[in-house]
């Protein structure tokens, strides 16, 4: 069968969870059986997020090829474990970067360069990229930003054309927003009226409409927007707010989007969804009582977008071990050593959360000293990979002032330095570290238990590293170097093999923890915060 097309925009207003729909969508196609993947579409001039402050845009989530992406690939990867890479996430920057090399080589030689056709071509190949792969029976394409908004024209602009060229085997889902006005205690649907109006006005017509609501809308309702609308009025669903995302693809199996999209693209029919592992999931995310209160201490828990994938690895491995988990969002600017023991001591394991530069650094220290004194299980990400390194330097081994040259260049112990590779780099944008990377784990150690097994893949996105000067002090003071990239010798594992489990990775374990299979360290802390907590009950 000829690969799909599925168009998914919003109106309205933004934030309404277009990812969240077409992960949803997603999920249910896969397991029926087809082949699927899924890519966003953003409407802002940086080539990537990859330099985006976490204030503005939540996570820079990171793919397998090294890719710095939008947090919705996080969510397309968790409902899904689909592995997604650089062609999944493609900015107008991007598209504009591309066009204006091809100028400067002479590709259009004697011709204007403008957005209609050759902004507007560069999106549409890019939007066929993965399909014409052969690898996929639907392309999803999440379409950044909200119609209307001047940017995101020339994206509505290439999709058109492209359904106009793929008939039926493109579709357009739009997500529109359905107030209720407490006050005339009503459902208002004007605004999805105006917004497929506007869809409309550059020729785009909706196949299927998706009202996000916190009110269950009546059928008479979903009707009439139909009407308004010219949607058939099986095709207008609606997506009622959930206690948690992932019951939406439940929500939308119930009112057969699956089957609209396979019946109106002409897809060759496949069996109902095989939900029961999704469906086991969700029953223990429902049911579970136990509590397990995790603390992740970074400076950016203002905004929890900005650990989306840290905070729903906890989640994903909680659940699967029959456990609610609690996460407390600590300040490291607020903690000191004064405080550490007051804000930690009701938790059963800590996250020192991953981050740039020097801001709330110290708290992280404090954070690691209580932990490792009181003998916590805890787990250091990337950054708080080697604030852990550093704070063991000063606190165990006596040296006095280690740090990380990213925060002091003249410390006299540079425990963490900048990478060799990346001395010469002097570009921000896409020059970390990125990506997949082979770690070899030592046998016996927490790591390699956790993985069952001695060799893994995982995701980087750092330019400072563990300094390999320093390795046999630390290994003689018993911070053990467990886990090493086998071609350059990187250390990306630390652990204090004494410690109930005291464990950092270089790496982002995040990255790769899905909700159907949870990250094998994430479960590995998780089992050992709840043993901890277990413990600490009965000798209360
Ligand atoms: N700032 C550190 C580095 O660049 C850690 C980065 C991170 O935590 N992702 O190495």
């Amino acid at each position: 069968m000829d690969t799909k097309y599925i168009f998914v925009t919003g109106g309205v207003v933004s934030s309404l969870g277009k990812g969240i729909i077409s992960s949803s969508l997603a999920r249910l196609l896969l397991s029926r059986g087809y082949r699927v993947t899924i890519q966003k579409f953003d409407p802002y001039i940086n080539i990537d997020p990859g330099t985006l402050n976490p204030y503005e845009h939540g996570e820079c989530y990171v793919t397998d090829d090294g890719h710095e992406a939008d947090l919705d690939l996080g969510h397309y990867e968790r409902f899904t474990d689909i592995r997604t890479s650089r062609a999944n996430n493609v900015t107008t920057g991007r598209i504009y970067q591309t066009v204006i090399d091809k100028e400067r080589r002479g590709d259009y030689l004697g011709k204007t360069v403008q957005i209609i056709p050759h902004i507007t071509d560069e999106i549409k190949r890019n939007v066929k990229l993965l399909g014409k792969t052969g690898d996929y029976d639907f392309v999803i394409t999440e379409i950044g930003g909200t119609v209307g908004d001047i940017e995101s024209t020339p994206f509505l602009e290439a999709v058109r054309q492209l359904k106009w060229e793929l008939g039926r085997d493109a579709l357009f889902i739009h997500l529109t927003y359905v107030p209720y006005l407490h006050a005339a205690k009503e459902l208002k649907t004007k605004p999805t009226q105006h917004s497929v109006k506007l869809l409309q006005s550059v020729g785009i017509q909706p196949d299927i409409l998706v009202l996000r609501t916190e009110k269950e809308i009546p059928a008479s309702m979903l009707r009439k927007v139909g009407l308004f609308c010219n949607v058939a009025p099986e095709a207008v669903i609606q997506s009622l707010d959930q206690p948690t995302i992932y019951q939406v693809p439940l929500r939308m199996h119930e009112q057969h989007l699956d089957d609209i999209v396979i019946r109106l693209t002409g897809a060759d029919p496949r069996p109902e969804p095989d939900l029961n592992a999704w469906n086991k999931f969700l029953h223990h995310l429902n049911t579970a009582e136990k509590i397990v209160t995790i603390g992740l201490v970074g400076k950016y828990v203002e905004l929890q977008d900005a650990y989306k994938s840290i905070s729903e690895s906890l989640m994903q491995a909680a659940t699967h071990l029959d456990h609610k988990v609690k996460i407390e969002y600590i300040h490291s600017e607020k903690l000191n050593d004064a405080n550490a023991d007051e804000k930690l001591r009701n938790l059963d394991g800590v996250i020192i959360a991953p981050g740039f530069g020097q801001r709330g650094i110290e708290g992280k220290f404090s954070a690691l000293k209580w932990c490792r004194e009181h003998d916590v299980p805890t787990f250091g990400i990337c950054l708080g990979m080697q604030c852990m390194v550093i704070e063991f330097a000063r606190n165990v081994m006596g040296l006095q002032d280690a740090n990380s040259t990213e925060m002091d260049t003249k410390t006299p112990h540079n425990v963490i330095d900048l990478m060799e590779e990346q001395k010469s780099i002097s570009n921000m944008g896409g020059t970390m570290r990125l990506g997949a990377y082979k770690c070899r784990l030592q046998p016996g150690s927490k790591a390699a238990l956790a993985y069952g097994s001695e060799e893994v893949w995982e995701r980087h996105r750092h330019r400072f590293e563990f300094n390999e000067d320093y390795r046999h002090s630390f290994e003689q003071a018993g911070m053990k170097c467990v886990g090493e990239n086998p071609d350059t010798h990187l250390v990306e594992v630390v652990e204090i093999p004494e410690k109930r489990w005291f464990v950092g990775t270089q790496y982002h374990p995040e990255y790769r923890s899905t909700v159907l299979h949870p990250n094998p360290l994430f479960l590995s802390f998780m089992k050992a915060a709840i043993a901890y907590s277990d413990e600490k009950s009965s000798t209360k």
